[in-house]
């Protein structure tokens, strides 16, 4: 009874005091406010603040600190298991703030807590920058880089976690803090990769790198010629320059065709110079191509999905891509959920992925290839296929795989595989960071790092 009416003033003294918006379970427009991007991660959170700024953030923060809730964040709401609205969890929206603030002499850009991808890129792109990002719009760029992702540039540039200069951060103690080389370099070392387990990132600042040209080529092969496909496209990416990168995508829109093959390469270049790189793929018998210089920004539309679908994903690092590898893949393409919006996918790393830095607790950086099954379904009856497709995928890959996890190409798997996610050889380190700044281990509801 005391902590009802605890919990009762707490939360009508949060409401008084926010900038931005409160909603409690019983409030019109909660379920809105905790839906995420999957269907399936239906999470009933105990409270959401929808924060206005940082200073909301912090209010935030005592408030569930106060009441000893966990606190789950809301990023761009990509995530796949729902764990940014965390079942009786303080789930802090961010979705407000968005604010993008680009210094072109400089090259960097500072983004807010729950900017996307497609915010900064439409902010940067008009002065011929772009930093790293996610294959899709409408990811968050915090959950993203912090989380150690992959994107189309990382090859030309190195991954979004080597363009990371500064995180500002509202710790589990409602503390504003910055982390960069110079200030808090400990914590700064743990946020390239560790996601949102030391606190709540209220703005990011990034390095931006000239991309004045881009160009796109897409092909779309008939479906019996995707061994094929597989084997140009990793043997264009084994000789090519790193600016170039791309995927050999399966996806199924259709009920009748079955799943379709596709090559994309995207180049951080001209058109003339991709056409003459895709050649071998060009070569081969095709559905339709279509190779042009585009807005970087085109490239980020491939992969997006649209919300309400029911999501489930995975990915295996893979140590190469011999004959065995290319035809094991592809088999598994057979038992894709057709049709959906589901796809099949073939990342490279390499280039200034496997040149930069390994200091930071990215285990995926080595590994030249990620395969990376995406299920995006409508029915509830296609839910065991879809995720028994993703299992099989990664089953057959298995021969391959490095060990190491990609974890923003995850859900939850399990604690062994955040640790190969870290790397086995950052745990202490980082658990020991965990311990500084969020002790009671109050940021928990996704990839957690326990504080030792
Ligand atoms: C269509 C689609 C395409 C994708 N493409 C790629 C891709 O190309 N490459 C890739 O690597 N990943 C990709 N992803 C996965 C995506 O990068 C991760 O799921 C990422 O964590 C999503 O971040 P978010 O903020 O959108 O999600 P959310 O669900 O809001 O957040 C996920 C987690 O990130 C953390 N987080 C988010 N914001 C903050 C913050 N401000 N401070 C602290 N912690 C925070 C929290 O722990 C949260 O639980 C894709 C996902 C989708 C749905």
């Amino acid at each position: 009874m005391a902590f009802r009416s605890k919990a009762h003033s707490a939360l009508a003294a949060l409401r008084e005091d926010l900038a931005g918006e409160v909603f409690a379970p019983w409030d019109p427009g909660y379920d809105a406010a905790r839906a995420v991007s999957g269907a399936r991660a239906e999470r009933r959170p105990a409270v959401i603040a929808r924060c206005a700024d940082a200073a909301d953030v912090v209010r935030a923060v005592r408030f569930g600190r106060d009441l000893d809730l966990r606190i789950a964040v809301r990023g761009g709401g990509r995530g796949l298991a729902g764990t940014a609205s965390g079942d009786g969890a303080l789930m802090v929206d961010l979705r407000r703030m968005r604010r993008v603030a680009v210094d072109p002499v400089a090259a960097v850009v500072r983004v807010e807590g729950g900017a996307t991808t497609g915010d900064l890129d439409r902010a940067a792109l008009p002065y011929g920058l772009a930093t790293p990002g996610a294959r899709a719009r409408a990811t968050g760029v915090a959950g993203f880089v912090l989380g150690g992702g992959t994107g189309w540039l990382d090859r030309a540039f190195g991954p979004a976690v080597d363009h990371l200069l500064a995180v500002e951060l509202v710790t589990a103690g409602a503390e504003r803090v910055r982390a960069s080389a110079d200030e808090r370099p400990e914590l700064f070392w743990a946020l390239h990769g560790g996601g949102g387990n030391f606190g709540i990132a209220t703005a990011l600042t990034l390095r931006l790198r000239g991309l004045p040209r881009f160009s796109l080529a897409r092909l779309l092969y008939p479906p019996g010629l995707a061994p094929e496909v597989v084997r140009a496209f990793r043997d264009i990416l084994r000789t090519g320059p790193d600016e170039l990168s791309g995927a050999v995508l399966y996806s199924s829109p259709h009920p009748v065709d079955g799943p379709l093959c596709a090559a994309v390469l995207t180049y951080a270049g001209g058109a003339d110079g991709l056409r003459a790189l895709a050649g071998p793929l060009r070569a081969l018998p095709h559905i339709r191509e279509r190779t042009a210089e585009v807005p970087y920004t085109r490239a980020q539309r491939l992969l997006d999905l649209p919300a309400g679908l029911r999501l489930h994903w995975s990915a295996e690092c893979l140590s190469g891509l011999p004959e065995e590898a290319v035809d094991a893949f592809c088999a598994e393409a057979e038992g894709m959920p057709v049709p959906s919006r589901s796809r099949q996918l073939l990342f490279p790393q390499g280039g200034a992925v496997a040149a930069g830095p390994r200091s930071c607790p990215v285990a995926s950086r080595d590994a030249p290839w990620i395969a990376h099954p995406c299920a995006a379904w409508a029915d509830p009856a296609d839910d065991a296929r879809a995720l028994g497709w993703v299992r099989d995928v990664r089953a057959a890959v298995r021969p391959w795989r490095t060990g190491a996890v990609c974890l923003d190409l995850i859900g939850e798997e399990g604690p062994e595989r955040v640790r190969a996610g870290l790397g086995a050889g950052n745990m202490l380190r980082l658990e020991k960071v965990k311990r500084r700044y969020d002790p009671d281990d109050v940021f928990r509801c996704h990839h957690n790092v326990r504080p030792v």
